[in-house]
């Protein structure tokens, strides 16, 4: 059995007619616990992230005290934000899902999943493009209509443009077909200047058909200058860094998310979006002799997406509160997670730009179940949610 953290032993075992009055949304105004830290301002000094899938939600149908929890803080003005590593759909659509779930009103601004962070890659906005992973064409949606990527291209586009890419997808052709549009240029090896030339490749979401998308990858990340039907003269060359491997101009790979594995209703977790990766690394080292593969993960545990999902607290922290000031700095961050390799290993390990300290609050109502030894240790275990906004509103007094 997992050693309870002293810091859970002293403040999270509240007597058992907290916990009876925690059932009861009402008298939570009336406990003590809930009487908030503010500063002599009347601003809150800290905020919460929590993690959906295993917190607010299990199997999409809301779990006990998130409606009650997520209530408390917005009638408290204590800024939020969800942070997930889920996606595939706007944040539009996903906020307005998941309020309905809640029936809490959320915005779309509180909303960071994994694919957040592209929006503001504006160095790629007006570049070309390759959005892979996701049902249908819904990645390549989000990236152009909501993030603003002008030229995006799927792996289906350049299937259905040249079904001899991938010749093993042409059994999936009907469905390609559904979704593909016209390449913005047709490839030509012979004349690179009037060539497609991909500039990024952008992992949005679990990719549906790896042999196809691990293939056209690999044509890239070998290309002279992203041309695809190229292969750069440096692979290879030992005179260069990496053997000459991604010395050529070949796109930037970014992943959105870097989860092995994921919850489905199947008995077993199924490979995730990281499955995927480590899949392609594999592929890279066998077709390099062991070249390194550069690369950018986002999601949690990883620190990007920290950082960002501290400036979305921080510009709704401003936003409820028009005197808070640009540095103003937010004491303390808590993250509630169940996932204690993504949410609380993330946390734990981020280094926030604004001095503001995180800790991490690991939940009993989705992956990590009682009794297991967490493979990142959390500030505290709690049972649920509730418990979970309890303790940290409790410890922000001190
Ligand atoms: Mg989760």
């Amino acid at each position: 059995m997992a050693a309870t953290p002293r810091v859970f032993q002293r403040l999270a075992r509240p007597p058992p007619h907290v916990l009876t009055r925690l059932s009861h949304p009402q008298p939570w105004r009336q406990h003590r616990a809930f009487q908030t830290r503010v500063q002599s301002s009347g601003v809150p000094d800290y905020a919460f992230a929590f993690d959906i899938d295993g917190v607010l939600l299990r199997s999409s149908n809301p779990l006990p005290g998130a409606h009650e929890a997520l209530t408390y803080l917005q009638r408290h003005r204590i800024p939020f934000i969800l942070l997930t590593n889920g996606g595939g759909k706007s944040e539009t659509e996903r906020v307005s899902e998941l309020s309905e779930k809640l029936n809490v009103e959320l915005n779309v601004d509180m909303f960071v999943q994994s694919h957040t962070p592209f929006a503001e890659m504006h160095e790629y906005k007006d570049k070309t493009v390759l959005v892979v992973g996701g049902d249908y064409d819904k990645c390549q949606l989000v990236a152009k209509e909501h993030y603003g990527f002008q030229n995006v291209v799927t792996p289906g586009d350049l299937l259905c443009a040249y079904p001899d890419i991938w010749p093993f997808s042409k059994v999936f052709m009907d469905y390609y077909k559904s979704f593909a549009k016209p390449l913005p240029k047709p490839f030509n090896p012979a004349n690179p200047a009037e060539s497609l030339k991909i500039d990024a490749i952008f992992v949005y979401n679990d990719p549906r058909d790896w042999g196809l998308d691990s293939s056209i990858l690999l044509d890239l990340l070998l290309s002279s200058q992203g041309h695809l039907g190229t292969l750069s003269k440096k692979n290879g060359d030992a005179s260069l860094p990496n053997r000459g491997y991604q010395q050529d101009g070949q796109p930037a790979l970014f992943y959105s998310n870097p989860d092995l594995w994921w919850a489905s209703s199947h008995p077993l977790p199924r490979l995730g979006q990281g499955g995927f990766r480590v899949a392609f690394d594999g592929l890279w080292k066998s077709v390099t002799g062991g070249a390194k593969l550069e690369h950018t993960i986002f999601g949690k545990p990883y620190q990007p997406t920290y950082e960002f999902a501290e400036r979305r607290l921080r510009a709704h922290w401003k936003a409820l509160f028009e005197q808070v000031g640009l540095n103003d700095p937010l004491k303390r961050v808590y993250m509630v997670g169940d996932n204690p390799e993504s949410d609380i290993r993330g946390a734990n390990e981020y280094q926030s730009p604004h001095g503001s300290k995180w800790r991490s609050l690991l939940v009993q109502t989705g992956v990590y179940r009682e009794g297991a030894v967490p493979s990142c240790e959390p500030t505290v275990i709690v049972k649920d949610v509730g418990e979970a906004v309890r303790w940290a509103v409790e410890d922000a007094k001190g």
